[in-house]
């Protein structure tokens, strides 16, 4: 008998295990298609991981197993949704970020091919009908018949729905004239452009490629400045790599139909390309996926889970902004595009590009170390200066504008005069909504989340305070819900705020705001973007969305209003994220022929973040931030590993965790340090208590195979879940 071994997801727990199931049709069975099965009385859909030839009948094998053999209700693919290499790949990240398999299977896979029952309903193949000719002959026909055989003729198909004459496509289908063909049609429209050539490189840009393409190192870092023409090189290796009959594979933190590196790389590289990103609808998703499985992409442009394209024969991936905090998946799998890439980059033998004006500090020091190419693009195309930055002390009263405490006098008149000049202006705000939170003003207490415990955000928009961890809404009180005070206040400024600010300042701009509740509403972001660019608004007002990647040629001023924001997050990495959030924004003036200016309002004046991110001093940040991290242990001076413990009752999460947390101290494993368990800064969520371990280690075997023991263990008790992340971005 034939037998697979079927992963399966339940909703709560994901199993690491296969389950053997029968396989009672007559048709070959090959591993990764998807199954119906009955698991725990319910019909689930599963992934077929391998199939085997037993000796033994059913009896036999029950007998001797103990186990009830269920036979596969039905084979849902006709064909392998994964190929092997993605398969392998799947199973060396589940083994590296200790995730289950069947997780990396849902991530790797589209939306409507995800191994789990709701997928059933999702969408199919789009077909469109075509006419195509059988026999051009014109014997017998009527003219009216021979025009249309003769326009078919002359187009070699033509599109049904194109042509009015129904009776007439029947008659000529009749008379074996023309045929009716099904033909599978992409729903993605991808705009048009007119085709863009190579620029004339500069020799620094020209010198980066030669070094990359040479190089016996596969992967280079590529450190340039803000507008230090990046994406130049890389659309010139991509050529490279193409002319060489290889694929490429172009990973951007956030991506819309409407970014530059898209319409750069459609304009330079027409019809090649596929493109995946979130504001595809399922339907959508499916055929680019479809389409580059079938090998009809050369190139790949995506966001972070575009590095599981089923792209064959990848023979360059390139991050940009590999500094990014979203290339890194918080919840399981706990991936990080970039060791995805290099796993990939092996098994193709591919090269591997990191691009960014401020590189992690992993990243950095492995290049300087010559683990990776390190290559520099120290000016600005066109040798334009850096913007000139001013920091103003927000703390001093004289600094700051009569009519809005949340502006200086600086900005305030920098932003007159670009308004007069017809200049664009950024304003940077990295907190979306109108106020921080909502304070009592009698007994002081902030008004939190119920699910989280975090303050809630009140948000003008719609009247509604709202949770910015867990997403948790609702009506702003008429008193306080501790002690009854009608006296509610609101503090700190978001998104809404400075917008309302803005026009009350400047009547007559015509402002435009990007925070995620704009994008909310599905490619909201490409038209906000796709509106600054054309220059139908003087001001955009937005968080982090704003700083990232953008080239608006016109925007002369950038004002970071608050440089403060994280700084007092407690986490390793915030210093280094407000720096280069900082760097980034003030790198989106000036990148044009007009010379660029910043103003960066703080609190914090001297802080060396805000000092050394006004100057784009990259290299002093890298040498100061490196002796802190060294001082306290952190990344690159060590690898870590978190472990959230998530338990129904608070003194179960808080025993758990201090029972792993002593057993890992007491295994004694050299190199090896364990903190906590801690409270998070969000101490539950959803009725789950929260605590957190953090293990840091030089060496990683022993540690591995313990925590995915722990994690097999846990995963059975319904009122425990623990949540393993392998080099967690933050802690
Ligand atoms: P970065 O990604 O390094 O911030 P970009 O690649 O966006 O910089 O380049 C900045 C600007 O310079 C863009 O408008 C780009 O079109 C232009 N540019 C890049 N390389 C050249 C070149 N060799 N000649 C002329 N213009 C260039
Ligand atoms: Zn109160
Ligand atoms: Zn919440």
């Amino acid at each position: 008998m034939i037998l697979a071994e079927v992963l399966i997801e339940r909703s709560a727990n994901a199993l690491n295990r296969p389950f053997t199931y029968l396989y009672p049709f007559k048709d070959k069975l090959t591993a990764g298609v998807r199954v119906v099965v009955s698991f725990a009385n319910r019909d689930v859909v599963g992934y077929v991981i391998k199939v085997k030839e037993d000796k033994r009948n059913k009896d036999e094998y029950e007998k001797e197993s103990g186990f009830v053999l269920n036979p596969i209700k039905s084979v849902l693919d006709k064909s392998p949704i994964l190929n092997d290499e993605m398969l392998n790949l799947a199973k060396e990240v589940s083994n590296y970020y200790l995730s289950p398999l069947i997780s990396v299977l849902q991530t790797m896979l589209p939306p409507s091919l995800k191994p789990r029952f709701s997928t059933l309903k999702a969408p199919k193949i789009h077909y469109e009908k075509y006419l195509s000719i059988v026999n051009e002959s014109e014997k017998d026909l009527t003219a009216k018949q021979i025009e249309l055989l003769r326009l078919i003729y002359k187009n070699g198909k033509v599109r049904k729905r194109d042509l009015k004459s129904p009776s007439i496509i029947k008659k000529l289908i009749e008379l074996n004239r023309i045929r009716e063909i099904e033909i599978e049609v992409p729903r993605l429209k991808i705009p048009e452009y007119k085709k863009d050539e190579r620029k004339n490189l500069t020799a620094d840009q020209k010198k980066a490629i030669s070094t990359i393409l040479n190089s016996k190192n596969k992967i280079s870092l590529v450190e340039g400045v803000t507008g230090s023409g990046k994406t130049e090189v890389y659309l010139a290796l991509s050529e490279e790599v193409i002319k060489k009959g290889r694929n490429v594979l172009m990973l951007v933190p956030e991506i819309s139909l409407t970014s530059v590196m898209v319409s750069y790389y459609l304009r330079r590289f027409k019809g090649k390309v596929a493109i995946l990103h979130s504001e595809l609808t399922p339907a959508e998703k499916y055929d680019e996926y479809r389409r580059i499985a079938r090998g009809e992409a050369n190139i790949v442009v995506g966001a972070r889970s575009a590095i599981f394209a089923p792209l064959k024969n990848i023979g360059l991936i390139i991050l940009d902004e590999e500094h990014v905090e979203s290339y890194k998946q918080d919840n399981v799998p706990t991936y990080h595009a970039r060791e995805v890439a290099f796993m990939r980059a092996k098994t193709n033998n591919s090269m591997v590009v990191l691009g960014s004006a401020t590189p992690l500090l992993e990243t950095r020091i492995r290049a300087m170390r010559g683990i990776y190419n390190h290559i520099i693009l120290p000016e600005r195309i066109n040798k334009q200066p850096l913007p000139k930055t001013t920091i103003v002390d927000m703390l001093k009263g004289y600094n700051l504008c009569r009519d809005s405490h949340m502006f200086s006098k600086v900005l305030y008149e920098k932003i007159k005069d670009r308004l007069e000049k017809k200049e664009q202006i950024i304003l940077l705000i990295n907190r979306r909504g109108f106020s921080t939170s909502i304070v009592c003003r009698e007994c002081g207490e902030a008004i939190k989340c119920p699910t989280c415990g975090i303050s809630l955000t009140y948000h003008r928009n719609d009247n509604m305070l709202k949770c910015h961890h867990c997403g948790h809404v609702m009506q702003y009180p008429k008193t306080c819900p501790n002690c009854d005070s009608k006296y509610l206040g609101k503090t700190g400024f978001g998104t809404e705020r400075i917008e309302q600010e803005i026009i009350k300042l400047f009547p007559k701009a015509r402002v435009l705001r990007l925070d995620s509740d704009v994008g909310r509403v599905r490619n909201n972001i490409s038209r906000v973007i796709e509106k600054f660019r054309n220059q139908e608004a003087d001001i955009l007002i937005g968080t982090q969305m704003i700083a990232k990647g953008h080239d608006f040629p016109n925007v002369t001023l950038v004002g970071v209003v608050l440089a403060d924001i994280g700084l007092s997050l407690p986490s390793f990495r915030n210093t280094e994220k407000a720096f280069t959030l900082i760097t980034q924004a003030i790198g989106r003036s000036g990148r044009d022929k007009k010379a660029g200016e910043a103003i960066i309002q703080t609190y914090m004046p001297e802080h060396y973040a805000i000092q050394l991110a006004s100057r784009q001093d990259y290299n002093a940040f890298f040498n100061a931030e490196m002796k802190i991290r060294k001082a306290s242990q952190y990344p690159p001076y060590t690898y870590l590993i978190s472990l959230t413990i998530k338990a129904k009752k608070e003194d179960l999460a808080q025993d758990i965790a201090y029972q792993i947390a002593s057993d890992l101290t007491n295994k004694n494993y050299p190199d090896v340090k364990i903190l906590g368990p801690s409270t998070p800064y969000i101490p539950y969520e959803n009725e789950w208590y929260v605590r957190e371990i953090l293990i840091k280690y030089k060496k990683e075997d022993e540690i591995r195979k313990y925590i995915e023991k722990l994690r097999i263990t846990l995963q059975n008790k319904p009122s425990v879940s623990i949540l393993v992340n392998v080099d967690p971005f933050d802690f």
